[in-house]
């Protein structure tokens, strides 16, 4: 498990020969600065797989905002909701690293926690039009739930017949109304124009309504719970239609202890009951777990055996990858992207750094895609 990587990354002193003590000064061998945060390395690793995206966040009117926002545009990112303020300094985190590669990590979230309610608003089309939304827990949790709320209601239905006559908001539909499938009853909450076609609705997906099937909606959001906190908002897994987390952070939301794939599949089984439709645990060289609402059985998803020099931000990768795929394969099994999403964050632990070891579509198997 790595540690929590806010937005730039500098490693002062890196392999100092021992950490200094209350008032000391040492020297250190090597100082570089890269680019992290858990939000910005998995929007690297979809967009370098080929999707579309832009990443919503707040950094400082510093230069280390401005190398920030260079960076997302080098890698294809759409900075429109890339907010900058004077208010305070991009979030950092100082990493300190002795040869034993113990480490001591002092995190200033900084501009991070002032990503607000405006900056969401203003990026409302964007998220309620995007296939998938990732959040992580390294803004406030409050702006994670807001988001998490406006891409949830917006998730789009599977089928090919919600395109109804007029109906109002609120309305509620029986499945014969809802062509080829057999649903049980869905609320209206929201009307497209579809123009010739007619009005298309949008339909609610919390709360359910029994004998939904759920399958026929989009898996839209998929949220990181890191860094994690035992007292995570309820609402965060009622949201969360991909739930995608470390053993770490598992333990910790579940106290269970979380070292095989039979340990993950019980704790899984925890944090799917709290209300996500799919829960994925990542574990290291392992691979995955899988567990879903539509098919409750934990599937263990084991991943490339391959010569590890640096897995830190291994897991953002995976995440990244994963995005991609719901994003842009929607028809492939859950089982299908976890293996391709294990071999890319496969490839991203066998050489050093965190972005800059992420692979880019070019680089990769055509069998991927
Ligand atoms: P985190 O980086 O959050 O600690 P993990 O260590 O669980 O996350 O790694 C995430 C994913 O990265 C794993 O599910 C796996 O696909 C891949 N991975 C991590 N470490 C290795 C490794 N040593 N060998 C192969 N794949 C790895």
């Amino acid at each position: 498990a790595e540690p929590p990587l806010p937005l730039i990354t500098p490693r002062a002193a890196d392999l100092t020969s021992r950490l200094p003590k209350t008032g000391e000064t040492i020297h250190g061998h090597k100082f570089f600065i890269g680019f992290g945060g858990k939000g910005a390395n998995q929007c690297v690793q979809a967009a370098r797989l080929g999707a579309k995206t832009a990443m919503v966040c707040k950094v400082g009117k510093d230069s280390f905002g401005n190398d920030y926002i260079e960076n997302f545009k080098q890698n294809d990112i759409s900075t429109e909701f890339t907010y900058q303020t004077k208010d305070a300094a991009t979030g950092t985190a100082s990493i300190i690293v002795n040869k034993e590669g113990q480490n001591i990590i002092v995190i200033v979230a900084g501009a991070n926690l002032l990503l607000n309610t405006e900056d969401l608003r203003e990026a409302a089309n964007a998220i309620s039009s995007a296939k998938v939304m990732i959040c992580q827990l390294e803004v406030t949790p409050a702006i994670s739930l807001e988001a998490l709320t406006m891409a949830h209601s917006s998730g789009d239905s599977k089928l090919p017949g919600t395109i109804l006559s007029q109906k109002p908001l609120g309305d509620v539909f029986s499945g014969s109304q809802i062509k080829g499938e057999a649903v049980a009853s869905l609320r209206c909450t929201a009307l497209i124009d579809s123009g010739d076609a007619g009005t298309a609705c949008r339909f609610t997906r919390a709360p359910l309504f029994p004998g939904t099937d759920q399958s026929i909606f989009s898996l839209k959001t998929l949220f990181n719970p890191a860094p994690a906190t035992a007292d995570l908002d309820p609402r965060f897994y009622t949201l969360s239609d991909v739930f995608c987390c470390n053993e770490t952070e598992a333990e910790i939301l579940t106290s269970l202890a979380v070292s095989s794939p039979a340990d993950a599949g019980k704790a899984a089984l925890v944090l799917l009951e709290r209300g996500c439709r799919v829960v994925i645990i990542t574990l290291g060289a392992a691979g995955c777990v899988l567990l879903s609402q539509a098919e409750p059985v934990p599937k263990y998803i084991p991943t490339e055996k391959v010569k590890a020099v640096d897995t830190t931000g291994a897991g953002d990768s995976f995440v990244g990858a994963l995005a991609f795929y719901l994003a842009y394969y929607p028809n492939l099994s859950l089982e299908e992207m976890l293996k391709r999403s294990n071999f890319i964050a496969a490839v991203s632990v066998q050489t050093a750094g965190t972005q800059s070891s992420y692979p880019y579509k070019k680089d990769l198997p055509l069998d991927l895609f």
